[in-house]
Protein backbone atom coordinates (compact mmCIF):
# COMPACT_ATOMS: atom_id res chain seq x y z
CA UNK A 1 0.00 0.00 0.00
CA UNK A 2 1.44 3.33 -0.98
CA UNK A 3 0.68 4.59 2.28
CA UNK A 4 3.02 5.06 5.52
CA UNK A 5 1.71 5.37 9.28
CA UNK A 6 3.76 7.27 11.20
CA UNK A 7 3.65 8.48 14.71
CA UNK A 8 5.57 9.94 17.70
CA UNK A 9 7.68 7.14 19.98
CA UNK A 10 5.40 8.10 22.82
CA UNK A 11 2.44 7.24 24.91
CA UNK A 12 0.27 4.83 22.09
CA UNK A 13 2.92 4.19 19.13
CA UNK A 14 3.56 0.41 19.75
CA UNK A 15 0.06 0.02 19.41
CA UNK A 16 -0.21 2.02 16.54
CA UNK A 17 2.15 0.94 14.50
CA UNK A 18 1.43 -2.79 15.26
CA UNK A 19 -2.12 -2.37 14.24
CA UNK A 20 -0.56 -0.36 10.96
CA UNK A 21 1.40 -3.65 10.66
CA UNK A 22 -1.13 -6.13 11.21
CA UNK A 23 -3.11 -4.33 8.26
CA UNK A 24 -0.14 -4.65 6.16
CA UNK A 25 0.54 -0.88 6.33
CA UNK A 26 4.92 0.53 6.08
CA UNK A 27 5.20 1.94 9.28
CA UNK A 28 7.59 4.83 10.06
CA UNK A 29 8.72 5.96 13.96
CA UNK A 30 9.60 9.51 14.80
CA UNK A 31 11.75 9.50 18.13
CA UNK A 32 14.28 11.00 20.66
CA UNK A 33 17.54 9.39 20.78
CA UNK A 34 17.23 7.39 23.61
CA UNK A 35 14.08 5.68 23.17
CA UNK A 36 15.72 4.11 19.65
CA UNK A 37 16.65 1.11 21.62
CA UNK A 38 13.53 0.35 22.85
CA UNK A 39 10.98 0.75 20.08
CA UNK A 40 13.51 -1.78 17.52
CA UNK A 41 13.50 -4.24 20.14
CA UNK A 42 9.59 -4.65 19.40
CA UNK A 43 9.96 -4.88 15.92
CA UNK A 44 7.18 -2.71 14.32
CA UNK A 45 8.27 0.21 12.97
CA UNK A 46 9.97 -0.70 9.58
CA UNK A 47 11.49 2.83 9.65
CA UNK A 48 12.70 5.24 12.77
CA UNK A 49 13.34 8.88 12.27
CA UNK A 50 14.88 10.65 14.95
CA UNK A 51 14.74 13.86 16.36
CA UNK A 52 16.48 15.68 19.49
CA UNK A 53 12.81 17.22 20.55
CA UNK A 54 9.27 16.11 19.34
CA UNK A 55 8.51 19.53 17.99
CA UNK A 56 10.93 19.07 15.65
CA UNK A 57 8.77 17.46 13.47
CA UNK A 58 8.16 20.52 11.66
CA UNK A 59 11.53 20.47 10.50
CA UNK A 60 11.58 17.57 8.77
CA UNK A 61 7.96 17.80 6.86
CA UNK A 62 9.37 17.37 3.70
CA UNK A 63 10.69 14.08 3.91
CA UNK A 64 7.87 12.67 5.81
CA UNK A 65 5.68 14.09 2.64
CA UNK A 66 7.93 12.52 0.33
CA UNK A 67 7.83 9.32 2.18
CA UNK A 68 3.48 9.36 1.91
CA UNK A 69 3.26 9.37 5.74
CA UNK A 70 0.35 9.41 7.65
CA UNK A 71 0.50 10.70 10.99
CA UNK A 72 -1.80 9.00 13.94
CA UNK A 73 -1.80 11.68 16.44
CA UNK A 74 -1.85 10.83 20.34
CA UNK A 75 -1.76 12.58 23.16
CA UNK A 76 1.88 12.72 23.88
CA UNK A 77 1.79 14.22 19.50
CA UNK A 78 -0.68 16.78 21.24
CA UNK A 79 0.94 17.78 24.43
CA UNK A 80 4.67 17.38 22.79
CA UNK A 81 3.74 19.48 18.87
CA UNK A 82 1.13 21.79 20.16
CA UNK A 83 -2.84 21.87 18.60
CA UNK A 84 -1.07 25.30 17.40
CA UNK A 85 1.42 23.94 15.58
CA UNK A 86 -0.25 20.76 14.55
CA UNK A 87 -2.80 23.03 12.48
CA UNK A 88 0.09 24.55 10.54
CA UNK A 89 1.41 20.94 9.72
CA UNK A 90 1.65 19.98 5.74
CA UNK A 91 1.95 16.27 6.52
CA UNK A 92 -1.69 14.91 6.38
CA UNK A 93 -3.16 13.74 9.69
CA UNK A 94 -5.78 11.05 10.66
CA UNK A 95 -8.59 12.76 12.47
CA UNK A 96 -10.47 16.75 12.82
CA UNK A 97 -8.14 19.51 13.78
CA UNK A 98 -10.53 21.59 14.83
CA UNK A 99 -11.75 19.14 17.54
CA UNK A 100 -8.11 19.26 19.44
CA UNK A 101 -9.00 23.11 19.43
CA UNK A 102 -12.09 22.47 21.91
CA UNK A 103 -10.30 19.92 23.61
CA UNK A 104 -7.57 22.22 24.65
CA UNK A 105 -9.98 25.08 25.93
CA UNK A 106 -11.46 24.04 29.31
CA UNK A 107 -14.15 26.52 28.29
CA UNK A 108 -14.92 25.10 24.85
CA UNK A 109 -14.90 21.65 26.14
CA UNK A 110 -17.56 22.23 28.69
CA UNK A 111 -19.50 23.92 26.10
CA UNK A 112 -19.51 20.80 24.26
CA UNK A 113 -20.27 18.13 26.97
CA UNK A 114 -23.79 20.86 27.57
CA UNK A 115 -24.44 20.81 24.45
CA UNK A 116 -24.27 17.60 24.01
CA UNK A 117 -26.70 16.99 26.88
CA UNK A 118 -24.85 15.08 29.59
CA UNK A 119 -24.69 14.94 32.94
CA UNK A 120 -21.77 16.86 33.90
CA UNK A 121 -19.91 18.54 37.33
CA UNK A 122 -21.63 21.74 38.64
CA UNK A 123 -18.66 24.36 38.26
CA UNK A 124 -18.10 26.96 40.51
CA UNK A 125 -17.45 30.49 40.14
CA UNK A 126 -15.33 33.28 42.42
CA UNK A 127 -17.41 33.87 45.23
CA UNK A 128 -19.18 30.98 46.10
CA UNK A 129 -19.11 28.03 48.60
CA UNK A 130 -18.36 24.60 48.31
CA UNK A 131 -21.72 22.67 48.76
CA UNK A 132 -20.04 19.24 49.15
CA UNK A 133 -16.10 18.68 47.66
CA UNK A 134 -14.96 20.71 44.74
CA UNK A 135 -11.82 20.01 42.69
CA UNK A 136 -9.32 23.03 41.17
CA UNK A 137 -8.07 22.20 37.87
CA UNK A 138 -5.33 24.21 37.53
CA UNK A 139 -3.98 24.82 33.81
CA UNK A 140 -1.95 23.04 31.97
CA UNK A 141 -1.77 20.77 34.96
CA UNK A 142 -0.30 17.65 33.59
CA UNK A 143 -2.06 14.21 34.03
CA UNK A 144 -4.02 16.09 37.51
CA UNK A 145 -0.30 17.16 39.34
CA UNK A 146 -1.29 19.92 41.51
CA UNK A 147 -5.25 19.12 41.85
CA UNK A 148 -6.35 21.14 44.52
CA UNK A 149 -9.58 19.85 46.83
CA UNK A 150 -11.55 21.73 48.56
CA UNK A 151 -13.72 20.85 51.14
CA UNK A 152 -17.28 21.63 52.18
CA UNK A 153 -17.87 25.24 53.06
CA UNK A 154 -14.75 26.77 51.57
CA UNK A 155 -15.10 30.04 50.17
CA UNK A 156 -13.74 30.57 46.30
CA UNK A 157 -11.44 33.41 46.55
CA UNK A 158 -9.68 33.12 43.04
CA UNK A 159 -9.82 30.43 39.83
CA UNK A 160 -6.68 30.80 38.01
CA UNK A 161 -7.07 31.72 34.26
CA UNK A 162 -7.86 28.78 32.58
CA UNK A 163 -8.49 26.79 35.82
CA UNK A 164 -11.89 25.41 36.61
CA UNK A 165 -13.23 24.24 39.97
CA UNK A 166 -15.93 21.54 39.45
CA UNK A 167 -18.10 19.65 41.99
CA UNK A 168 -16.00 16.38 42.85
CA UNK A 169 -18.41 13.26 42.33
CA UNK A 170 -18.02 10.97 44.30
CA UNK A 171 -17.67 7.91 42.38
CA UNK A 172 -15.70 5.14 40.82
CA UNK A 173 -14.24 7.00 37.44
CA UNK A 174 -14.09 5.32 34.36
CA UNK A 175 -12.76 5.81 31.17
CA UNK A 176 -15.02 4.92 27.91
CA UNK A 177 -13.09 4.41 24.51
CA UNK A 178 -15.10 4.56 21.56
CA UNK A 179 -14.32 4.76 17.47
CA UNK A 180 -16.71 6.31 15.40
CA UNK A 181 -16.07 5.40 11.74
CA UNK A 182 -16.49 8.44 8.92
CA UNK A 183 -16.59 5.52 6.05
CA UNK A 184 -18.93 3.35 7.71
CA UNK A 185 -21.19 6.53 9.68
CA UNK A 186 -21.05 4.09 12.94
CA UNK A 187 -19.89 4.56 16.70
CA UNK A 188 -18.24 1.29 18.19
CA UNK A 189 -18.00 0.96 22.02
CA UNK A 190 -13.93 -0.01 21.98
CA UNK A 191 -12.96 -0.96 25.88
CA UNK A 192 -13.00 0.91 28.86
CA UNK A 193 -10.18 1.44 31.42
CA UNK A 194 -8.96 3.26 34.60
CA UNK A 195 -6.59 5.06 35.33
CA UNK A 196 -3.81 4.31 38.13
CA UNK A 197 -2.69 7.33 39.63
CA UNK A 198 0.02 8.48 42.26
CA UNK A 199 -0.87 9.25 44.66
CA UNK A 200 -4.46 9.03 44.89
CA UNK A 201 -3.91 5.30 44.71
CA UNK A 202 -1.69 5.21 46.73
CA UNK A 203 -3.21 7.03 49.82
CA UNK A 204 -5.75 4.73 50.83
CA UNK A 205 -3.16 2.15 51.43
CA UNK A 206 -2.11 4.19 54.62
CA UNK A 207 -4.36 3.89 57.58
CA UNK A 208 -6.21 7.44 58.34
CA UNK A 209 -5.02 8.11 61.46
CA UNK A 210 -1.25 7.49 60.09
CA UNK A 211 -2.82 9.87 57.29
CA UNK A 212 -3.55 12.80 58.84
CA UNK A 213 -0.23 12.67 60.84
CA UNK A 214 2.06 12.87 57.31
CA UNK A 215 2.10 15.68 54.98
CA UNK A 216 0.82 14.29 51.45
CA UNK A 217 -0.97 16.06 48.24
CA UNK A 218 -3.43 14.09 46.78
CA UNK A 219 -1.93 14.26 42.92
CA UNK A 220 -3.85 12.22 40.32
CA UNK A 221 -0.68 11.20 38.01
CA UNK A 222 -1.27 8.29 35.56
CA UNK A 223 0.86 5.75 35.46
CA UNK A 224 -0.77 2.85 34.33
CA UNK A 225 -4.19 1.87 32.86
CA UNK A 226 -6.31 -0.94 34.38
CA UNK A 227 -8.91 -2.65 32.36
CA UNK A 228 -12.64 -2.61 33.19
CA UNK A 229 -15.69 -4.04 31.93
CA UNK A 230 -18.95 -2.19 32.64
CA UNK A 231 -22.24 -3.73 34.27
CA UNK A 232 -23.90 -4.17 30.69
CA UNK A 233 -26.74 -2.61 31.75
CA UNK A 234 -24.69 0.85 31.95
CA UNK A 235 -24.16 0.35 27.85
CA UNK A 236 -26.97 1.59 26.77
CA UNK A 237 -26.44 5.42 28.00
CA UNK A 238 -22.45 4.97 27.82
CA UNK A 239 -22.86 4.47 23.51
CA UNK A 240 -25.79 6.92 23.46
CA UNK A 241 -23.50 9.20 25.30
CA UNK A 242 -20.48 8.72 22.17
CA UNK A 243 -23.33 9.46 19.54
CA UNK A 244 -24.11 12.63 21.33
CA UNK A 245 -20.56 13.58 21.55
CA UNK A 246 -20.45 12.50 18.04
CA UNK A 247 -23.17 14.54 16.79
CA UNK A 248 -22.53 17.85 18.52
CA UNK A 249 -19.13 18.08 17.47
CA UNK A 250 -20.31 18.09 13.97
CA UNK A 251 -23.01 20.59 14.96
CA UNK A 252 -20.64 23.67 16.59
CA UNK A 253 -17.02 22.63 14.68
CA UNK A 254 -16.54 22.73 10.93
CA UNK A 255 -15.27 19.14 10.83
CA UNK A 256 -16.23 17.20 13.56
CA UNK A 257 -15.22 14.63 15.75
CA UNK A 258 -14.09 10.95 13.88
CA UNK A 259 -11.83 7.64 14.97
CA UNK A 260 -10.72 6.88 18.02
CA UNK A 261 -11.77 9.58 21.34
CA UNK A 262 -12.68 9.10 24.84
CA UNK A 263 -15.00 10.18 27.47
CA UNK A 264 -13.98 10.38 30.94
CA UNK A 265 -16.90 9.91 33.36
CA UNK A 266 -17.74 9.28 37.36
CA UNK A 267 -20.77 6.93 38.27
CA UNK A 268 -22.12 7.35 41.20
CA UNK A 269 -24.05 4.88 43.68
CA UNK A 270 -26.92 6.23 42.24
CA UNK A 271 -25.51 4.70 38.48
CA UNK A 272 -25.84 8.32 37.63
CA UNK A 273 -22.73 8.75 35.00
CA UNK A 274 -21.07 12.24 34.97
CA UNK A 275 -18.83 13.26 32.83
CA UNK A 276 -16.07 15.68 32.77
CA UNK A 277 -14.04 15.63 29.66
CA UNK A 278 -13.25 14.54 26.44
CA UNK A 279 -10.30 13.02 24.78
CA UNK A 280 -10.54 13.69 21.45
CA UNK A 281 -7.69 10.90 19.91
CA UNK A 282 -6.76 7.30 20.91
CA UNK A 283 -6.08 7.36 24.81
CA UNK A 284 -3.28 5.48 26.48
CA UNK A 285 -6.16 3.52 28.33
CA UNK A 286 -6.54 1.37 25.02
CA UNK A 287 -2.91 0.17 25.18
CA UNK A 288 -3.87 -2.80 27.28
CA UNK A 289 -6.61 -4.20 24.61
CA UNK A 290 -3.63 -4.70 21.76
CA UNK A 291 -4.84 -8.14 21.61
CA UNK A 292 -8.76 -6.82 21.67
CA UNK A 293 -11.05 -6.15 24.38
CA UNK A 294 -14.33 -8.23 25.40
CA UNK A 295 -16.35 -5.72 23.04
CA UNK A 296 -14.45 -5.50 20.33
CA UNK A 297 -13.78 -9.25 20.03
CA UNK A 298 -17.67 -9.66 20.11
CA UNK A 299 -17.98 -7.13 16.94
CA UNK A 300 -14.94 -8.60 14.96
CA UNK A 301 -14.19 -12.05 16.67
CA UNK A 302 -10.51 -11.36 15.67
CA UNK A 303 -8.00 -9.46 17.66
CA UNK A 304 -8.87 -5.72 17.11
CA UNK A 305 -6.44 -3.43 18.95
CA UNK A 306 -7.79 0.86 18.54
CA UNK A 307 -4.29 1.09 16.76
CA UNK A 308 -5.46 -1.86 14.44
CA UNK A 309 -9.11 0.18 13.98
CA UNK A 310 -7.44 3.16 12.86
CA UNK A 311 -5.45 1.28 10.38
CA UNK A 312 -9.05 -0.86 9.36
CA UNK A 313 -10.71 2.51 9.06
CA UNK A 314 -7.76 4.23 6.61
CA UNK A 315 -7.10 0.89 4.77
CA UNK A 316 -11.33 0.68 3.55
CA UNK A 317 -10.94 4.67 3.13
CA UNK A 318 -8.08 3.94 0.61
CA UNK A 319 -10.31 0.87 -1.57
CA UNK A 320 -12.70 3.01 -1.50
CA UNK A 321 -11.27 5.71 -2.88
CA UNK A 322 -12.40 8.31 0.17
CA UNK A 323 -9.30 8.72 2.34
CA UNK A 324 -9.20 12.59 1.70
CA UNK A 325 -11.86 12.87 3.37
CA UNK A 326 -10.40 11.49 6.70
CA UNK A 327 -7.32 13.06 6.48
CA UNK A 328 -6.38 17.25 7.45
P1 LIG B 1 -6.23 14.95 32.96
O1 LIG B 1 -6.03 16.32 32.49
O2 LIG B 1 -5.04 14.17 33.32
O3 LIG B 1 -7.16 14.16 32.06
P2 LIG B 1 -8.48 14.91 34.63
O4 LIG B 1 -9.23 16.16 34.48
O5 LIG B 1 -8.93 13.71 33.89
O6 LIG B 1 -6.96 15.16 34.35
O7 LIG B 1 -8.48 14.52 36.15
C1 LIG B 1 -7.56 13.62 36.73
C2 LIG B 1 -8.28 12.74 37.74
O8 LIG B 1 -8.98 13.53 38.68
C3 LIG B 1 -9.33 11.83 37.12
O9 LIG B 1 -8.83 10.60 36.73
C4 LIG B 1 -10.31 11.64 38.24
O10 LIG B 1 -9.90 10.57 39.08
C5 LIG B 1 -10.20 12.91 39.02
N1 LIG B 1 -11.28 13.86 38.72
C6 LIG B 1 -11.25 14.87 37.82
N2 LIG B 1 -12.40 15.57 37.84
C7 LIG B 1 -13.19 14.99 38.77
C8 LIG B 1 -14.50 15.27 39.29
N3 LIG B 1 -15.21 16.30 38.83
N4 LIG B 1 -14.97 14.46 40.25
C9 LIG B 1 -14.25 13.43 40.73
N5 LIG B 1 -13.01 13.12 40.30
C10 LIG B 1 -12.48 13.89 39.34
Amino acid sequence: MDVTIGTIGSHSALQILHGAKLEGFRTLLITTPNRVKLYKSFNIADEILTVNSFNEILDIEEELLEKNVVLIPHGSFVEYIGSENIKKLKVPMFGSKDVLEWESSREKMEKWLRESGLKTPRTYKEGDLVENLAIMKFPGAKGGRGYKLLPKGTLIEKIPKDGIVQEYVVGVPMYFHYFYSLVNKELEIMSIDRRYETNADAIPRIPADIQRSINVDISYVVVGNIPIVVRESLLPEIFEAGERIVEASWRLMKKGLYGPFCLEAVITPEMDIVFFEISTRIVAGTNFYINGSPYTWIKYNKPVSTGRRIAMEIKEALSKGILDNLLN
